[in-house]
C-alpha cells in the first residue's frame, strides 16, 4: 500500500478515535458535558485549585416544576427546553469553565478561578436569563420557565470534589424550599420558607 494511503488511513482512525472520545463525554441532547466528563474535570480542577491556591466554584441548577411542564406540553416540549438550557448555559460559560448536564433537568457550571461571590453574580445572571425566556413549542407558548440554583465554593463550604457537589446541591435544595426561581450560596442561612415564585402554568 502506498505511504500516502497508509497515512490517510492512520489519520482517519485517529479522527474516529477523537470523535468517539468526544461522544463519550457529551450529553447528546444538549451537547454539554455529561456526568462522567464533569466528574473528571471536577477532580482535575480540585487538584489545580489546591496546588495553585486559586478559587473554584460550582453552580448546580435544576429546572422548576419540570415534570409539570412535561405533563402539560409533552416530552418533546420538555426536550426543547433542555436544548434551550444548553444554549443559554453555553452563552454564560466563561473561558476555562465547564457547562454540564449530569442528568435529567439538572445542570452544572464548574467555574475555576471564581470566588463564591463571583459565582453568585454569574448564577443570578443565568437565573434572570431563564426567567426572561419566552419559548414556544409547536406554536404553543410554554409560559414562564424558571430554575433554582445553588452555589458552592472550594475552601469555604467544601474541601473535596464530592463535598463541593454536595454543598451546591444542598444550597439548591434550600433555593427550592425558599420558593424556587432563586440562587442560594452554600452556607447561607435562610429565613422561613416563602411562597413559591414559580408561577403555575397557564
Ligand atoms: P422541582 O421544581 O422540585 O425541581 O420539580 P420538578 O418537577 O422539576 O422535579 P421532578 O424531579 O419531580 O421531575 C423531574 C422531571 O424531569 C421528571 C422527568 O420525567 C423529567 N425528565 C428527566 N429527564 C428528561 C429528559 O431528558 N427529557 C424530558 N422531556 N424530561 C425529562
Ligand atoms: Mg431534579
Ligand atoms: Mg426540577
Amino acid at each position: 500500500m502506498p505511504l500516502t494511503r497508509q497515512l490517510g488511513l492512520a489519520l482517519s482512525a485517529l479522527q474516529l478515535q477523537d470523535r468517539l472520545r468526544d461522544q463519550s463525554r457529551r450529553d447528546p441532547l444538549t451537547g454539554l458535558a455529561n456526568r462522567r466528563h464533569l466528574e473528571e474535570e471536577l477532580d482535575r480542577q480540585v487538584s489545580l485549585s489546591v496546588s495553585t491556591a486559586s478559587p473554584l466554584s460550582l453552580v448546580a441548577l435544576d429546572i422548576d416544576h419540570f415534570k409539570r411542564l412535561n405533563d402539560t406540553f409533552g416530552h418533546d416540549a420538555g426536550d426543547a427546553v433542555l436544548v434551550q438550557m444548553g444554549q443559554t448555559l453555553r452563552k454564560f460559560t466563561p473561558v476555562g469553565a465547564l457547562a454540564a448536564r449530569p442528568g435529567g433537568e439538572e445542570f452544572c457550571l464548574l467555574l475555576p478561578g471564581f470566588t463564591g461571590d463571583e459565582a453568585l453574580v454569574l448564577a443570578e445572571q443565568v437565573r434572570a436569563a431563564i426567567e426572561g425566556w419566552s419559548l414556544a413549542h409547536a406554536g404553543i407558548s410554554l409560559g414562564r420557565i424558571t430554575a433554582s440554583l445553588g452555589v458552592s465554593t472550594w475552601g469555604d463550604t467544601a474541601t473535596s470534589g464530592p463535598a463541593l457537589v454536595k454543598a451546591a446541591d444542598e444550597a439548591l435544595y434550600q433555593a427550592k424550599h425558599a420558593g424556587r426561581n432563586r440562587v442560594v450560596l452554600a452556607g447561607t442561612r435562610l429565613d422561613e420558607p416563602q411562597t413559591d415564585t414559580a408561577e403555575p402554568l397557564s
